[in-house]
């Protein structure tokens, strides 16, 4: 999970100050590192770790001041996250060509020794980016004529989503000349277009997610469709262009968890995905014929599904957990060491909300369980009589291969574990989990036709190319990494 944006404003204009707002708009995104490349005349940059008030400075603005620029968050899934691996990228010949994206390439090393190393291409980092900007950018130096074209940036594309696999958003500038973004075959990453009326014409955007555009008052056009490219060259006309044909399936985890709840991914709105989460789940606590006092969200991301259940039940809704917002999410932090104490320094309790009640604690998911586990020792703690947990989505069993580093399989707690089981190892009185049936429903609402990736509850990957050995290998990347 990274977030990006894209600005391609008039000649003249100075687009640092929404990209800037756009990259503090998604920083829950990626809190590892931050870039930001702008064109005037040349590429310049401003790359860093850290969150992007750490990473951008006074001193730093006024060379990045410009009217084509790309900015990102990282979080790293490919690489060590160290500095070479920060996006944006560039390169300056034979085309000047800059790139961000969000996702993963699941045939980076196959690239990296297939056609890279028969080329005789050393990649500089470990950052599946630089994979896909080579591509895309070989294809459009071996074009004929002398300025860079809509067919050149089709066919460049069109070799990227043949060469590269996995599921990617990307967006990018043209030096001097254009803006690009392309959403891969599956659309499984989130990519909007918007715009905004200047003086001295439109200015254009491409985000990782609506609230980018909202804050700096983009009128958003439309998402892009899996597979679609859109470019804006010197006539500054947004031109659309169908590369290649597949399903469409977006990450439902974004509507569950990753996005902002005031963003809209392709028409759903977050926010009342999850309000709808809430409203499910509580129909399926109705059965179990339990009773509880109180519905105590986890937050953040809890919250708005914790109002609907509470409704829909008719007991109150309290915030029973206060967050410390200045430690980092647990879910994207590096290994599962740092995870544990963090969790620990994260969510203090409110004594009142538990003692001699029935609590009904509300997450988002449950993956690993040391967050759940540290929960309901904490909810006992303060003099809870009954300890019952829930899950506004469904097990989480599988890894994920499209830029989520989750988990390794073993790690899933609801791995060979019925509910009871899971409320068995966490020391909960009951545990309940949204179905996958319910889950999809409350997502996406009145868009029917929209089906999912949901890999990571089902095990079906869209992009049909995960192969028994891929498996294996994240399972041991992971593994190593959980071990440092
Ligand atoms: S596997 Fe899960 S987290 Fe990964 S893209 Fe699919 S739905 Fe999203």
């Amino acid at each position: 999970m990274c977030g990006f944006i894209s600005i391609f404003g008039p000649d003249g204009s100075d687009v640092l100050q929404d990209v800037l707002s756009g990259l503090l708009a998604i920083q829950h995104r990626g809190q590892d590192a931050a870039g930001i490349v702008t064109f005037k005349e040349r590429f310049q940059a401003k790359k860093g770790l850290g969150l992007v008030r750490e990473v951008f400075e006074e001193k730093h603005l006024d060379r990045l001041r410009g009217h084509l620029a790309v900015g990102h968050v990282r979080y790293p899934t490919v690489g060590l996250g160290d500095k070479t691996d920060v996006q944006p990228f560039w390169i300056d010949f034979p085309v000047g060509i800059a790139m961000a994206h969000n996702g993963n390439v699941t045939n980076f090393h196959e690239l990296k020794r297939d056609y890279f190393g028969k080329r005789h291409v050393q990649l500089a980092s470990n950052c599946d980016l630089e994979a896909v900007l080579y591509v895309f950018a070989d294809r459009i130096s071996r074009r004929s004529a002398v300025a860079v074209t809509l067919l050149d940036v089709v066919e460049a594309t069109r070799e990227t989503f043949q060469r590269v696999k996995g599921a990617y958003s990307v967006v990018g500038t043209i030096a001097g000349i254009g803006m690009y973004a392309f959403r891969d075959p599956f659309g499984i990453k989130p990519c909007i277009f918007g715009r905004k009326k200047t003086d001295a014409g439109y200015c254009y955007a491409v985000a990782s997610e609506s609230v980018v555009l909202d804050v700096s008052g983009y009128e958003i056009v439309r998402d892009l469709k899996a597979g679609e490219l859109l470019w804006i060259g010197e006539d500054r006309q947004p031109q659309f262009v169908q590369v290649v044909t597949a399903q469409h399936r977006p990450c439902i985890f974004e509507f569950i968890y990753f996005a902002r709840p005031d963003s809209f991914l392709d028409g759903v709105s977050v926010y009342g995905a999850r309000l709808d989460l809430g409203t499910a789940l509580a129909e399926s606590w109705r059965q179990t014929g339990l009773h509880a006092d109180v519905v105590i969200p986890v937050p953040e991301s809890a919250r708005t599904a914790a109002q609907t259940m509470s409704e829909s039940l008719g007991i109150p809704c309290r915030e029973g957990f206060h967050k410390n917002r200045y430690v980092g999410r647990t879910f994207i932090m590096p290994n599962d060491k740092v995870r544990r104490d963090t969790i620990r320094q994260k969510l203090n309790p409110i004594r009142a909300e538990f003692e001699g009640k029935n609590v009904l604690i509300l997450d988002d998911s449950i993956v690993r369980g040391n967050t759940s586990r540290q929960i309901v020792k904490i909810a006992r703690h303060m003099g809870a009589k009954k300890v019952y947990l829930a899950s506004y989505s469904a097990p989480l069993l599988h890894q994920c291969f499209y830029g989520i580093d989750m988990s390794t399989k073993r790690e899933f707690i609801a791995r060979n574990r019925d509910h009871l089981e899971v409320a068995k190892e966490l020391g909960a009185d009951y545990v309940l989990y949204q179905t996958i049936e319910q889950m999809v429903e409350a997502v996406r609402r009145t868009k029917t036709e929209l089906k999912f990736c949901m890999a990571c509850f089902d095990g079906n990957y869209p992009t049909g190319d995960i192969t028994d050995q891929m498996l294996t290998d994240i399972e041991q990347d992971r593994l190593a990494a959980n071990k440092e």
